[in-house]
């Protein structure tokens, strides 16, 4: 390869569509909305729609999106809320963000999602939800966490950052939980130009709790986000919301976020929406390729559970011996290569106050000194696939 072949590439997604996204920044620069409208509504409304669920609120991140939600369903200090030690940090961040404790569970060995046979014996009188992440792009056993969540009477916030499309018993990430999260970053499977993301939900009173809380508790869902917090009932009336005069976001009844998604990040989001199905497809052709032809017996290629999985491959992860060997070998072929994460959560330095030990997580462990991500995207072409496989088929330990 004359090209160092990259993990991810946003410029060919770009340049694949380039005159659609460019119109579509260029109304809304012209139409003088910049903030929420017509935009924002659409793409809501579509991504509730691609889901299979009632409703959408657009936000300014993904980690707001998980804070807004641990909010909505009522998370505060001195609660507990069971999460997977494999993640990306801000599924454990926004929990300790509302002041609750993230408690960890160790993932599966084999699909690397949350291993629900270890959830029950986390869960304490303090707990209030568990948030599973479909890691990677393949979703977590939520027919049993689910189950565990009516059993205790926790409600299940899905991590689905990872996994815009994927499926589960033929139903979409997003509609499986009680409440789901997704990051809208760049390189996420479905990703805007800058930071984004947003919450899917069926419930009505979390739905109207979210749209407070993303614009500073204000507003009549201010009132819906006000009786959930004190479990006090108020009416516009009493509120004295006087809508006749003045606009209803400068009555605050909670405090809450300024975080929303931008005007100019739905449009470009709109556009992509339409592409999101073709390009999971496309992520899944090439990795029917990289699972059958990778033939060296020490790189382990990931593990589907295909009766109930359709996997999106957000990144496609290896797991061999020699780790980082294998990773120099790779770069020294012009081959790019990423790690998911090198510190579990459980280790990180910000949550070493919780007591966690090396070795209380063996398989978070196993995967954050063994696994490798190799190239993966949409616009991969044939001949590096080629070229890929064929390094790696003949990389001597
Ligand atoms: C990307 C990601 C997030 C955070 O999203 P941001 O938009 O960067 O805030 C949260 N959880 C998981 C699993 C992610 O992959």
């Amino acid at each position: 390869m004359t090209h160092k072949i990259p993990l991810m590439n946003l410029t060919r997604q770009y340049n694949s569509i380039s005159e659609e996204l460019n119109g579509a920044v260029l109304k809304v620069l012209s139409s003088g909305q910049y903030i929420l409208g017509k935009q924002v509504s659409d793409f809501e409304i579509a991504f509730a729609e691609y889901v299979g669920c009632k409703y959408a609120v657009g936000v300014g991140n993904g980690t707001d999106a998980l804070v807004i939600a641990l909010r909505a369903i009522g998370v505060k200090a001195g609660d507990e809320v069971i999460t997977c030690a494999m993640s990306f940090f801000a599924t454990a961040e926004a929990i300790a963000a509302v002041g609750a404790t993230p408690v960890f569970v160790d993932c599966r060995k084999d699909t690397y999602t949350i291993d629900p046979d270890e959830i029950e014996k986390k869960i304490t009188s303090k707990t209030k939800a568990i948030i599973p992440v479909h890691l990677y792009g393949q979703c977590a056993d939520m027919d049993e966490i689910c189950e565990i969540g009516e059993k205790y009477g926790l409600k299940i916030i899905e991590d689905a950052s990872q996994a815009a499309g994927a499926e589960y018993n033929g139903k979409k990430a997003g509609s499986l939980g009680n409440i789901a999260c997704f990051s809208l970053f760049p390189t996420k499977n479905l990703g805007c130009a800058g930071d984004g993301g947003i919450i899917t939900t069926d419930d009505e009173t979390l739905y109207k709790r979210c749209m407070a809380y993303r614009v500073h508790g204000s507003g009549e869902n201010g009132i819906i986000a006000y009786q959930g917090e004190t479990g006090e009932k108020l009416d516009a009336d009493s509120a004295a919301i006087d809508f006749q005069s003045n606009l209803p976001k400068y009555y605050n009844f909670v405090i809450g976020y300024n975080s929303r998604l931008d005007a100019i990040q739905a449009s470009i989001l709109n556009c992509k929406l339409q592409y999101l199905e073709q390009w999971n497809e496309r992520r899944r052709e090439i990795a029917r390729q990289y699972d059958t032809r990778l033939s060296k017996a020490e790189i382990m290629t990931p593990y589907v559970q295909s009766d109930r999985n359709k996997h999106v491959y957000y990144v496609y992860v290896i797991t061999t011996k020699e780790r980082d060997s294998f990773r120099t070998y790779l770069d020294g072929k012009n081959i790019a290569t990423g790690v998911y994460f090198p510190i579990p959560l459980h280790l990180q330095t910000a949550f070493s106050h919780l007591g966690y030990r090396k070795g209380d997580m063996p398989n978070a462990e196993y995967l954050a000194e063994h696994s490798l991500a190799i190239p993966m995207f949409a616009e991969l072409e044939e001949e590096e696939i080629e070229f890929i496989i064929e390094i790696i088929n003949r990389y001597e330990a």
